[in-house]
C-alpha cells in the first residue's frame, strides 16, 4: 500500500512544469533518464533568467543605482537559500562557483596548497569522479604529497575499516562522494568526517549527487566543506557552491585575484575582502544564481522527504525490473542508492546500447561517466547509467525495460 507521502505526490503536474519534457524524439516521447549528467529546468527557472534580463540585469554589490540594488538583493536571496537549504550557520560560509568540479579545485589550491607538505596524505576513494581525482593529484604532486584510495567492493561500496587502515597521523584531508555518480551508492559519510576528525583531517564531500535526492545537512554531518551544483538540481548550468566551515574559510588564502576580493589595493599591497567575496573574483553569474532561488523553491515546494521516497520507489521498481533482461548485468548494487541504474549488456558496447535507446526517444549515459579508475575497477570500458529525477515515472523505465529486452534479443 502507498503512503499518504505518496500517493500526495503528483508526478503529471510535476511534468507540466518541464516544457522540455513534452517533446518526440526520434517519433517517440522523450524519455530523459540521464539526470545525473545535468537535470531539466523548470518553467520557473527559465522565467526567471528572462525576468532578470528583461527587468533588472544589472552589476552586483558596487552599484547604488535602483537596479544594481536590485541585482544585489535578487544574487545574496539566493545564498540565504542555499544557506538554509544545507543548513550552514551562515550565509557568509556559502561561496558561488562554476560547479562542484571549480569548488573542488578552489579547496585544492588552497587549502590544499596551504597545508599539504611532503609526506602528507590525501584520501579520497575509488568511486570518486575525475573532478575529486584531479585536483588532489594534481597538488599533491606539487607538494610532495600521497593519494590513498578506499578500494569498492564488488556491490560497489566502501568500508569503514579499509578507511580506517588508510588513516593516519599523516592524514590532512579527507575528500568523497556524498553519493555516486556512476553507481548511485551513498557513502557512510557521517561516520567518515567523524573518524577523519579523531585524525586531525578535513573532510571535503563531493555532494554533486547528494543535493538533488537527500536531506543534506552540513552542521549534522560536519563537514568543513561541501561542493555541489545547481545544474543538477533543477537549476542552470555553470553555477554551484563550495560550502566551508567560517574559521576555515578564513584562514585560507584566496583562489583568484580580481574586482570583487579585495579590500584595498595599492601597487605595494593588497588587502582582500571578508568571505565569501574574497573567493569570488570577478562578476560572477547573476542570472543564473538569482534563478536558482527558483530551483530551491521548486525542491522545497516538493519537500525532500518525499523526493526521497518517489525517487526511491522508482529505483526499486526499475533495480527489479531490469532484472528482465536478459544478459543484463547491475553494476552497483550498494545497500544504499540514489536514484543511479548503470549496467551493461553482456556482448555490446554501452554505445551502442545508448545509440539504440537513443532511436527509441530514451536519453541514457553511456561511457565511463568521468570515473575511469572505477570502471577499471570493474574490468569495465563503461556503463549504460539511466538515472532518476523527480519527474520520471515506472512507465517511463517501462519503456526503458522494453526496448533494453528488444536490445538484448539481437545480442547472439
Ligand atoms: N562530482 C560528481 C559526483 C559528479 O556527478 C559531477 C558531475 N557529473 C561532478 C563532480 C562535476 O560537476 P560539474 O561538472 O557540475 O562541475
Amino acid at each position: 500500500m502507498e503512503t499518504a507521502t505518496k500517493q500526495s505526490f503528483d508526478v503529471a503536474a510535476i511534468r507540466e512544469q518541464f516544457p522540455v519534457l513534452k517533446q518526440e524524439v526520434n517519433g517517440y516521447p522523450l524519455t530523459y533518464i540521464d539526470n545525473a549528467a545535468t537535470s531539466q529546468k523548470p518553467l520557473r527557472v527559465i522565467e526567471a533568467v528572462n525576468h532578470y534580463y528583461t527587468f533588472y540585469n544589472s552589476n552586483i554589490h558596487r552599484g547604488v543605482h535602483t537596479l544594481a540594488e536590485k541585482a544585489t538583493n535578487a544574487f545574496e536571496a539566493t545564498r540565504k537559500s542555499i544557506q538554509q537549504f544545507i543548513n550552514a550557520r551562515e550565509s557568509e560560509e556559502v561561496i558561488f562557483t562554476k560547479g562542484t568540479s571549480e569548488s573542488i579545485n578552489l579547496v585544492a589550491a588552497t587549502y590544499g596548497r596551504q597545508n599539504l607538505s611532503a609526506g602528507d596524505e590525501v584520501i579520497i576513494t575509488g568511486l570518486e569522479h575525475h573532478s575529486n581525482i584531479v585536483p588532489w593529484q594534481m597538488v599533491c604532486e606539487e607538494k610532495g604529497a600521497n593519494l590513498k584510495v578506499i578500494p569498492v567492493s564488488d556491490k560497489g561500496e566502501i568500508s569503514i575499516d579499509d578507511f580506517k587502515n588508510l588513516l593516519s597521523d599523516k592524514t590532512r584531508i579527507v575528500s568523497v562522494a556524498y553519493a555516486s555518480n556512476a553507481l548511485g551508492t551513498v557513502n557512510p559519510v557521517k561516520e567518515i568526517i567523524k573518524l577523519a576528525h579523531q585524525a586531525e583531517a578535513v573532510v571535503l564531500l563531493d555532494a554533486a549527487q547528494a543535493v538533488p535526492h537527500l536531506e543534506v545537512d552540513v552542521q549534522a554531518l560536519d563537514c568543513d566543506f561541501m561542493a555541489g551544483s545547481f545544474h543538477k538540481m533543477y537549476g542552470p548550468t555553470g553555477v554551484g557552491f563550495l560550502y566551508g566551515k567560517r574559521h576555515i574559510l578564513e584562514e585560507m588564502p584566496p583562489y583568484q585575484g580580481g574586482g570583487e576580493m579585495i579590500k584595498e589595493v595599492t601597487f605595494e599591497k593588497t588587502t582582500y575582502n571578508d568571505i565569501p567575496f574574497k573567493f569570488e573574483a570577478g562578476t560572477p553569474n547573476i542570472a543564473d544564481i538569482v534563478a536558482t532561488k527558483e530551483a530551491i523553491g521548486f525542491i522545497n515546494e516538493l519537500g525532500r522527504a518525499a523526493i526521497g521516497n518517489y525517487e526511491n520507489d522508482l529505483l526499486a521498481y526499475g533495480t527489479q525490473k531490469l532484472q528482465e533482461v536478459d544478459k543484463l548485468r547491475l553494476i552497483g548494487t550498494a545497500d544504499h542508492k540514489v536514484g543511479v541504474l548503470s549496467f551493461v549488456l553482456e556482448g555490446m558496447h554501452p554505445f551502442d546500447v545508448g545509440m539504440m535507446l537513443d532511436a527509441r526517444g530514451i536519453a541514457v549515459r553511456t561511457g565511463h561517466h568521468c570515473t575511469m579508475p572505477l570502471m577499471e575497477r570493474f574490468g569495465l570500458e563503461g556503463t549504460v547509467r539511466a538515472s532518476l529525477a523527480v519527474y520520471n515515472t515506472k512507465e517511463e523505465l517501462d519503456v526503458l525495460i522494453e526496448a533494453l529486452k528488444k536490445i538484448a534479443g539481437r545480442i547472439k
